[in-house]
């Protein structure tokens, strides 16, 4: 379902940040990536939904060719993959119902199953109460759970999360972590960067290990493995 094969990304100051890399991500695993900062995680991330495009090599996600997508159809590929990012990326005039519905709402969607999803993934990260705060009347862990919501809203088959408990505390990050081992148990994909060792050796799932833009170890059930 993400197949990268020889993908390479420079950036235009000249900096590699993956050099030659294939990996194949099948539907339904639960990955993570790891690796120092500056290793390469983030672009790794980026190239899978487009947000940066590579120098060379082929990247598939979900059949699409990314090579060749054009420029306005990425939309297109956005709606089919959910993501969630460290900062959590939440509209701020909008409240939670509106930023959930909001990704909806941009591929028209008729108002009551709008309803209907907005309401049903609010239930699932355990917010419905909250539907009508704005992003700045919540905790970091709301914030991200209602990022989460908004990312699984239109039934993505892969979720990229880019750090997601990067900046929450541990007891919230366990609750995040069990949020997307309920949405992987459901057949979602996720792909997930992160620096938190303790989650990575105690959820183990197949680790992939970036550094200096190459995949330095990808095991399944691996451990964190850095003493950083
Ligand atoms: P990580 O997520 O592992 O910290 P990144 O993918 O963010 O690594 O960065 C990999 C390398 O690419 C670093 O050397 C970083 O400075 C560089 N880099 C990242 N984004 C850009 C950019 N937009 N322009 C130039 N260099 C970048």
């Amino acid at each position: 379902m993400i197949e990268m094969k020889n993908v390479t990304k420079k950036y235009p100051n000249g900096v590699v940040a993956t050099n030659g890399i294939s990996v194949n991500i099948k539907q339904g695993e639960f990955v993570y990536v790891v690796g120092p900062s500056g290793a390469g995680k983030s672009t790794f991330i980026k190239l899978m939904y487009r947000e940066e495009k590579a120098t060379s090599g082929q990247i598939f996600v979900n059949g699409i060719d990314l090579a060749t997508l054009k420029d306005k159809k990425v939309p297109f590929l956005r709606r089919q993959l959910g993501v969630v990012f460290q900062d959590f990326k939440l509209l701020p005039r909008l409240n939670v119902y509106e930023n959930i519905a909001f990704a909806l709402e941009v591929i028209e969607e008729k108002p009551e199953e709008i309803r209907r999803r907005v309401m049903e993934v609010l239930e699932l990260v355990g917010l419905k109460h909250k539907a009508r705060m704005f992003p700045n009347e919540l905790s970091g862990g709301e914030q991200q759970r209602v990022s989460i919501a908004r990312s699984i809203v239109n039934v993505p088959k892969v979720v990229i999360a880019d750090e997601p408990t990067g900046n929450l505390d541990p007891e919230t990050s366990w609750e995040i972590m069990n949020l997307f081992e309920e949405i992987n148990a459901r057949g979602t994909t996720i792909v997930m960067a992160t620096h938190n060792r303790e989650i990575v050796n105690t959820i183990r799932r197949r680790v992939i290990a970036i550094e200096g833009g190459l995949i330095v170890r990808d095991e399944h059930g691996g451990d964190y493995g850095y003493d950083i």
